[in-house]
């Protein structure tokens, strides 16, 4: 079947696109692009701005390939924005082991509801993705999904710490990344050799910053607020110390280092200043993380606890500006579904995390609106960027990726978001299609949604 997508306001920042036009789809890919009067053909020197708006000429010779009527399923994007699928490079989808929590099918289900056409689930499941077998059972069973479901491989055996994975068999396997995620890797040496290897393997090691000992019993962000619940804090220092351990592990190593979840100013200092220098680093922060402050958890509202904890006003300013200025790459969700009845214990017991993939989109756009983004730059932080980390903008060996992602260019997966930033949606979190409903946001009037997703040229209706 053939898909065109008419009229929308198409964003591609891998080709420098941002005009009105048609998309074309065919056989799952992206066949033709045309803006205005301009046919794009990966060129971009053809891309014109144009003021006045003339009727688009019909796709290639015949009108539309010269296929019938009845063969093609038009879409009218009139009023909207038409961006690559969007790409979530955090996410736990809890299975296999804690499908009570979230399965791929739900969390896959919850990801194109929230415009993702690639999440990239982290291994901290039940049995850990620390081999072969585990990716093998994770990508047969993503093929029941959604959208695309790529899976990060453990750093270290059974996430303990002390020994690495057999990173080269896992890659094979289909593994795009390695983490420990939920846990940081304590021991310098392991981690200076994980950088090693994944320079060898050209996979980023994705790291969740966290100096174990400092943090140690922490709930919250240490500060006044802390000592006022009664809670004990985790300093901002238990982040940046390893953020620069890391950094200068990845001086040392020359390895590919992508730091998970910033939360604080002194982290986002840290990152600038080591990409100023050159180095191989990128970096993630999530929405909850320039949308909430410490305060959200003043009543003890276990929705709000995650690790890192939120912080204060003036991180979340760091932050924004961090992401204005280019220091932090990409916006992640760290999506971590909860049943209701772990949620509901007391705050120093409950577990962390929020369930994300369905707020993430209208909580980022927040920030175009306020002008601290673009439309093209919240493209490349919620797509092309990480396409770029992961290694998604070339043709992929690998049957689940075909490829290339993150980018319109003719040739590409139909992975395509097509968003209204004008559209009010209330969140409603006990009727997320995510398992977890736990989420701080829940009453909030996001503007700007996902309305139809498509992966692979699949089309998927959002709202
Ligand atoms: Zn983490
Ligand atoms: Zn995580």
């Amino acid at each position: 079947m053939k898909v065109v997508i008419q009229k929308g306001h198409i964003i591609d920042p891998s080709q420098g696109i941002d005009g009105i036009g048609d998309v074309l789809i065919e056989d799952g890919k992206i066949k033709e692009i045309k803006i205005q009067n301009t046919e794009v053909r990966n060129k971009k020197s053809e891309i014109r701005s144009q003021k006045s708006n003339p009727p688009l000429p019909p796709f290639s010779k015949g009108g539309h390939g010269g296929i019938k009527d009845s063969e093609l399923r038009t879409i009218n994007a009139e009023g909207m924005f038409v961006i690559p699928g969007l790409i979530d490079m955090h996410v736990h989808l809890r299975e296999p082991g804690f499908e009570y929590k979230e399965t791929i099918k739900t969390g896959t289900a919850a990801a194109i509801r929230g415009g993702f056409t690639t999440v990239c689930c982290m291994p901290n499941t039940f049995p850990i993705n620390d081999n072969a077998s585990v990716t093998e059972f994770i990508i047969r069973k993503s093929l029941d999904g959604l959208c695309t479901v790529l899976p990060i491989g453990a750093i270290t055996k059974v996430q303990e710490g002390k020994e690495l994975v057999e990173m080269g068999t896992m890659k094979d396997e289909g593994c795009i990344a390695f983490s420990d995620d939920g846990l940081p890797v304590m021991n310098s040496l392991i981690m200076r050799r994980a950088l090693e290897y994944s320079k060898a393997f050209g996979l980023p090691i994705i790291s969740h910053c966290e100096d174990l000992t400092l943090s140690e019993d922490g709930v919250m962000n240490e500060g006044l607020l802390s000592i006022t619940l009664g809670l004990r804090g985790i300093p901002a220092e238990s982040e940046q110390i390893m953020v620069f351990r890391d950094i200068l592990l990845a001086e040392l190593t020359g390895g590919k280092l992508h730091i998970a979840h910033v939360s604080t100013k002194g982290s986002v200092k840290l990152i600038r200043n080591a990409k100023t220098r050159g180095l191989n680093v990128t970096a993630e922060t999530c929405p909850h993380y320039f949308s909430l402050t410490e305060d959200a958890v003043k009543n003890y509202d276990t929705n709000a606890k995650v690790n890192p904890p939120l912080r204060t006003k003036k991180d979340i300013e760091a932050i924004k500006e961090g992401l204005k200025d280019g220091t932090i790459d990409v916006i992640a969700t760290d999506h971590a579904p909860h049943h209701r009845d772990e949620k509901l214990k007391e705050f120093d017991l409950a577990p962390s995390g929020i369930s994300g993939l369905e707020t993430a989109l209208g909580l980022s756009l927040k920030l175009v609106d306020e002008g601290v983004l673009t439309i093209n730059q919240l493209a490349e932080k919620m797509s092309l960027n990480p396409a770029r980390i992961l290694g998604l903008l070339t043709p992929h060996l690998s049957s689940l990726i075909t490829g290339p992602k993150g980018t319109l260019a003719v040739g590409s997966d139909a992975d395509i978001t097509i968003l209204d930033t004008e559209k009010e949606v209330n969140v409603e979190a006990s009727k997320f299609l995510s398992k977890g409903k736990n989420t701080p946001f829940d009453g909030w009037v996001l503007k700007g949604a996902p309305l139809i997703t498509i992966s692979k040229g699949r089309i998927h209706e959002c709202q």
